[in-house]
């Protein structure tokens, strides 16, 4: 699906859809979101370097982790991930943003095992207290929020940065604009021509497409606390671990149903919602994607394999 704030390309690749434990076709999460060159990986679940491989999604630029939270599916492919890297000579730093504890597993398996890394980790903790930006580059920023999960968990809203404003041709002609004003008027700045006059930003460019971004809400009990935190975001991928039938299991695992992520996409009003995380006791997902689909359009399944545009 495509939408109108196409600046650079961003791409969703699925890596993992399953829940806590992986069938014969579905691996636990994992995804890659890619923004220009930079690729973001969230969460880690087992079998993700394998899944890389065999998606053909190469590792360059691939320099931002992010893991919602410490149950195995989320990050026990983590530690394989980091030491192929090593072992393939990797020696750009890699940032992870993650739960407090994450640093401290990470280190006691490298020690266990007698490895160190090539490469700096710099580990950015997670909190559940705040929704907050947690890590910023030129092309996005992060913000990590609250999820009602059974242990610590966030979820990261992904945003492309602002884009410069478009100059207005006609107006640059007419004023006699020159070259050397132009970054300073895309960054939103007024013209003082040397004659004195200030000539208003509105007037000399037109606004920029609005930037693009994605959230990411794995694992959580439905919750409509978290809607202020993506608000009118692009795309949703909330989990759907369960259908309705199934409604006491998630609540009682902290989970959600189809419906449930359908009716969060609704009170968001994101244009376009994926559903994942399914229990392994669904061979066929079209009861999931029927359920969400009665509330919310356009929603399509996460499919391991298969790549969304999202701007
Ligand atoms: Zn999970
Ligand atoms: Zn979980």
């Amino acid at each position: 699906m495509l939408f109108e704030c196409i600046q650079v390309s961003i791409e969703l690749y699925i890596l993992g859809s399953s829940s806590a434990t992986p069938t014969k076709d579905r691996h636990p999460s994992a995804q890659v979101l890619k923004i220009g060159s930079e690729k973001i990986l969230i969460d880690c679940g087992e079998g993700t370097q394998s899944q890389l491989m065999k998606f053909g999604i190469k590792q360059a630029n691939l320099n931002t982790i992010c893991i919602s939270h410490l149950h195995g599916d989320h990050y026990f492919g983590l530690i394989g991930l980091l030491s192929t890297m090593s072992l393939y000579g990797r020696t750009q730093a890699m940032t992870i943003i993650g739960p407090p504890m994450l640093k401290d597993i990470i280190d006691i398996q490298l020690t266990a095992s007698g490895m160190a890394l090539n490469f700096e980790l710099i580990h950015i903790e997670t909190t559940m207290d705040k929704h907050h930006t947690v890590y910023q580059t030129a092309a996005f920023s992060i913000q990590s929020f609250p999820l009602q999960h059974r242990i610590h968990c966030t979820g990261f809203l992904i945003q492309e940065s602002p884009k410069e404003r478009h100059l207005n041709t006609a107006a640059i002609e007419h004023y006699q604009i020159p070259v050397a004003a132009y970054k300073a008027i895309k960054a939103g700045q007024d013209y003082n021509s040397p004659d004195g006059q200030t000539i208003p930003n509105a007037v000399l460019t037109t606004a920029a497409a609005s930037p693009c971004s994605y959230a990411y809400c794995s694992d959580t009990i439905f919750d409509p606390q978290i809607v202020p935190f993506i608000k009118g975001a692009h795309t949703l991928y909330h989990e759907a671990t369960y259908t309705n039938e199934h409604a006491d299991r998630a609540e009682l695992y902290y989970h959600s149903t189809a419906e449930g992520a359908a009716t969060i996409a609704q009170m968001a009003e994101v244009k376009q919602l994926i559903i994942g995380h399914y229990s392994s006791r669904y061979g066929q997902l079209d009861g999931l994607l029927k359920e969400a689909a009665a509330v919310f359009s356009p929603v399509v399944l996460a499919i391991e394999g298969k790549t969304y545009t999202i701007g």
